[in-house]
């Protein structure tokens, strides 16, 4: 990465995976990049990226980074911001990226978006080092914690169970659950 980085090519193949370019896609390359320079990993299974906000620029961060949710080596914290922060799991150290710029976006002037990607980092992105909190249950690998709900009997995984009057229980069964059961 840096002086030499092909962004271009980048954002060609976050195109391919995401569909289209957009604004999102073009953060995402310039997001990814500063991370990944950052987060500086020997090996590309050190890396943990979280990304805040599920929306384009979230494939780009994946495609360039290489991180996956189903591989627990990309996490979502849906926060509506474009920023994304990148763990090096070799050293503990994280830096936090986000975008930052002067004046209006590009809207849909494809010219206009792909100029983002000749600037200096100063103009497009932010960055800072942080402490990335990250339980234990969340690294990749094997479960550390499976457990049967208490209330409903699935299993569940990574310790996201909780304390009920019925033993561990699972979030939907606390009652934060994103859907209700219709009535028969
Ligand atoms: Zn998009
Ligand atoms: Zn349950």
């Amino acid at each position: 990465m840096g002086r030499d980085t092909d962004y271009q090519k980048l954002l060609g193949e976050c195109i391919s995976f995401h569909g289209h370019l957009c604004m999102g896609q073009v953060m995402g390359v310039r997001i990814a990049v500063k991370g990944l320079e950052l987060a500086a990993t020997k090996d590309p299974r050190d890396l943990i990226v979280a990304v805040e906000v599920d929306r384009c620029l979230a494939d780009a961060v994946l495609t360039v980074t290489g991180t996956r949710l189903g591989r627990r080596t990309l996490k979502l914290y849906p926060y509506g911001r474009m920023a994304a922060s990148f763990l090096n799991t070799a050293t503990g150290k994280a830096f936090r990226v986000h975008a930052a710029y002067e004046g209006p976006p590009a809207g849909d002037d494809e010219a206009a978006m792909r100029k983002i990607l000749e600037l200096p980092d100063e103009k497009i992105v932010a960055w800072e080092e942080i402490e990335f909190n990250l339980a234990e249950e969340e690294l990749p690998g094997k479960p550390k914690r499976v457990v049967a709900c208490g209330v409903c009997g699935e299993r569940v995984f990574d310790g996201k169970d909780r304390p009920g009057p019925n033993g561990p229980t699972c979030p939907a069964c606390l009652g934060t659950a994103y859907y209700s059961r219709k009535s028969t």
